[in-house]
């Protein structure tokens, strides 16, 4: 059985490390807030290229957090790609805020010419998610928002290390948001997350917010939240984080080998922006009019597939408030009955992935 992703084969590449620095934290008797979460925020912060980085507890905390520091909740409006994890659009509405939807073009994530449109006098920010692994335009995007007045916030979620313009993106907005749950770039091994900024104010009111409104125990200065980021995870990530850079080149050589070997012509291979490159967070065809078709042929191959995602969050029951009907977002939806997610993981063989191209290359052929 091939699997769509293999956590386990990451881990067992540096297990050793990872058990040595396990014992090492819960050694130390010191488990909240302590030198290695201040060593993982200073480490995480110089990879990016930010000033500043506050570890918190998921990424899904990192997105409300930074909207809710921002000043932006009941009332405000913050556009975001229809094509979303439901996560990102769950970080505007747990403040009161409403999301706008705006289609994807043809790389996946939103369509910067279509932001404009979308801006009305209530909106505030732009959501930009950097999905599976690729940049947005972020200079359309930052253009845009310095001319509106708008916040930014980046959903990095999915995009370790990867750059827009050969900057690293999380640094072209106020905030970028990190989520390393296990199966991210960089992931923990339970759930974790963190913001990077360059505002040295905002960082020093993250770090009081995620520890219940207290820069002094027991004097508590504002309503905050519990969203520390933990010891061990802190430590289990800095060992992470110095294979960061192996990971990603190997998902590029993962990416590269689909992109030469698929010659099926059902399959639309994934494109990348001039000017972006990715991390392959995934790698996500499209495969117009036989998609589920497909993934049931793999599975009868033993090759398991993902769909990211297969409800847009407009239709949603979540989101049925927002009173949104099929067909209010027509290159989202085709998406969603489109895409699928192949096999990409650390650790991956080639004979693996050669079973996988060959699988493919055998659909209706
Ligand atoms: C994973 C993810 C999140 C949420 O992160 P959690 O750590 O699971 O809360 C948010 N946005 C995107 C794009 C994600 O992929």
């Amino acid at each position: 059985m091939i699997m769509p992703n293999n956590l386990g084969r990451q881990y067992s590449l540096h297990a050793d490390e990872y058990k040595k620095k396990a014992c090492e934290v819960l050694d130390s008797g010191w488990y909240i807030l302590g030198k290695e979460v201040t060593a993982f925020e200073e480490e995480w912060a110089q990879y990016i290229g930010s000033k500043y980085c506050v570890g918190l507890a998921s990424g899904l905390d990192a997105l409300w957090i930074s909207f809710r520091l921002l000043n932006i909740g009941a009332g405000d409006e913050v556009i975001v790609c229809a094509n979303a994890y439901i996560a990102c659009v769950m970080g505007i509405t747990m403040n009161g805020s409403t999301p706008v939807f705006v289609e994807p073009d043809q790389y996946d994530n939103i369509d910067a010419d279509k932001i404009e449109k979308a801006i009305t006098n209530k909106t505030k920010a732009i959501l930009a998610v950097h999905l599976y692994g690729q940049a947005c335009d972020m200079t359309k995007i930052m253009d845009i928002a310095h001319k509106y007045n708008l916040k930014v916030v980046e959903d990095c979620a999915q995009s370790h290390g990867n750059h827009w313009d050969g900057k690293t993106v999380g640094t072209f907005g106020d905030v970028g948001c990190f989520s390393f749950y296990p199966s991210k770039g960089c992931g923990a091994f339970g759930d974790a997350g963190a913001i990077v900024t360059d505002n040295e104010e905002l960082a020093k009111m993250l770090r009081i917010f995620r520890n219940y409104g207290s820069e002094k125990r027991y004097h508590n200065m504002m309503v905050g939240s519990n969203s520390r980021l933990d010891e061990l995870q802190a430590g289990l990530l800095r060992v992470k984080l110095s294979h960061l850079d192996e990971f990603n080149s190997e998902r590029c050589r993962i990416a590269t080998r689909y992109d030469t070997e698929i010659t099926n012509p059902l399959i639309q291979k994934p494109q990348i922006r001039p000017g972006a490159d990715s991390t392959w967070h995934q790698y996500v065809v499209h495969v117009p009019g036989y998609r589920d078709e497909l993934m049931e042929y793999l599975k009868a191959r033993e090759i398991g597939t993902l769909i990211h995602y297969p409800i847009p969050p407009h239709l949603s029951d979540a989101y049925a408030y927002l009173g949104y009907r099929k067909g209010d977002f027509p290159i989202t939806e085709k998406n969603a009955d489109e895409v699928l997610s192949l096999p990409m993981y650390n650790g991956m063989t080639d004979d693996e992935q050669s079973v996988v191209i060959g699988a493919i290359n055998s659909f209706k052929n």
